[in-house]
């Protein structure tokens, strides 16, 4: 959806939407702002529920300092204005105290965001503003001072963070990515130590150039073709919302007929993913004016090496990416149903995933239908699309079951009789 065609007010509820029950920020805490054509700025309004907040509670603060609207603008209205000055080319400012940002903040670092490949290119680089008391203008100076950096995100020591789009959904993507760089930091160091990728690998990945697909001269929409189309859009806005995949990443596709097949879309944000956005893959072209996404090629060789694939996705949960960037293994033997659903979650080395290797689909089969590529992804395959969800959910419960377990002590897990009691049973 093109978001920006909505009117500021409606942009502001429906992200601090997302941002709250995406646990990203807490009823009181966090504020929304956009400036418009007019140098009008939109902001959330001061000590309103954000878990009830209406398009008419958004305050519209006009350029000579007076307001209008039904409440009092965002208390720290002034670094929102302080940034909008140094950045003419912000139009959309996110403040929030998300649960992991905040601890990068509370030890005074900033994250490395060369964990996984797109996100420095959708952080940018990350500033970092020493404390001042909220809301003065002093606040306001030291974080417009990081912006002027050409940052784009910065960490607010002993308070938060604060990031900056070329519109709000830019903005969104940047501070969802962030938070998720933070968590799954968090977590692998709770694991293990983790593995960042250099400046060198994020550029040879950018180098690559997206494999583009000839376009089909006519495309139909047959009944079960569009049934597929709603259950793909269903699935990604389903684990949107379950903090399974974010915006800027995740790809899901399902078998059609043969090996022809539907896939998200390249470069639209996943939780708003439309019916059209869909792409159909038909006798190795794809449906004309769409891109697919980039790993289409891999999605089209799984298929043809494994005809018991039928639905795939490719997607990061921060608890499964803490054992994607660490070199501990991920041991599902934690509980039956982990196991039954898994198996055994091998990993792949960084750059297997690129279209010219077959590592994967050749590495797939019944007994392994999960795979960890490093610092990349999670891939989980199976037969319907909702099997496949189910094995995503499970993978990621029990990785962060595994990551909660860890304080307590180390895993006991199912031994190799038990083991054996279950293939007996639930597999053969
Ligand atoms: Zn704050």
């Amino acid at each position: 959806m093109n978001t920006t065609l909505l009117h500021p007010r409606e942009q502001i509820i429906m992200i601090i939407d997302r941002i709250y029950k995406g646990g990203l920020t807490t009823t009181s805490g966090g504020n929304i702002s956009i400036r418009d054509e007019n140098n009008d700025i939109w902001v959330t309004p001061s000590a309103v529920d954000k878990g009830t907040l209406r398009p008419s509670d958004i305050i519209c603060v006009k350029n000579d300092g007076t307001f209008e609207g039904p409440h009092k603008p965002s208390s720290e209205f002034p670094f929102h204005k302080a940034i909008f000055e140094a950045r003419r080319d912000l139009t959309a400012i996110i403040h929030a105290h998300p649960p992991a940002l905040v601890s990068f903040s509370i030890v005074r670092q900033i994250p490395n965001t060369n964990i996984i490949p797109q996100a420095k290119f959708v952080c940018g680089s990350i500033g970092y503003a020493p404390y001042e008391l909220p809301g003065s203008e002093a606040l306001g100076e030291s974080i417009a001072k990081e912006f002027v950096k050409k940052h784009n995100a910065v960490i607010m020591e002993n308070h938060g963070t604060v990031v900056g789009g070329s519109d709000l959904k830019n903005a969104y993507e940047r501070f969802e990515t962030l938070e998720f760089c933070a968590r799954t930091i968090l977590n692998a160091k709770t694991i293990g130590e983790p593995r960042f990728l250099t400046d060198q690998f994020i550029a040879d990945f950018e180098a690559q150039i997206p494999y583009q697909l000839p376009e089909q001269a006519e495309v139909s929409h047959p009944s079960d073709e569009r049934a597929i189309r709603k259950n793909i859009v269903k699935i990604v806005r389903r684990a949107s919302d379950q903090g399974l995949m974010r915006s800027t990443y995740g790809t899901v596709s399902v078998r059609w007929r043969n090996n022809d097949f539907l896939i998200t879309p390249t470069n639209l944000s996943r939780w708003d993913i439309q019916l059209e956005d869909i792409v159909q893959i038909k006798d190795g072209k794809r449906e004309k004016g769409k891109i697919p996404s980039r790993a289409v090629k891999l999605h089209e060789r799984i298929y043809s090496e494994n005809p018991n694939i039928n639905s795939i996705i490719f997607t990061q949960p921060p608890y499964l990416m803490a054992y994607g960037v660490t070199d501990v293994p991920i041991d599902v033997r934690t509980i039956p149903e982990s196991w039954i659903f898994l198996q055994d979650i091998p990993k792949v080395s960084f750059g297997s995933q690129f279209f010219d290797k077959d590592i994967i689909p050749k590495k797939l089969n019944k007994n392994i239908p999960a795979i960890l590529i490093e610092n990349d992804s999670i891939l989980v395959t199976g037969d319907a699309l909702l099997q496949t969800f189910d094995r995503l959910e499970v993978a990621e419960f029990s990785a962060r079951s595994l990551i909660m377990a860890k304080p307590m002590g180390e895993l006991n897990p199912i031994n190799d009789k038990q083991i054996e009691d279950l293939r007996k049973n639930f597999l053969s």
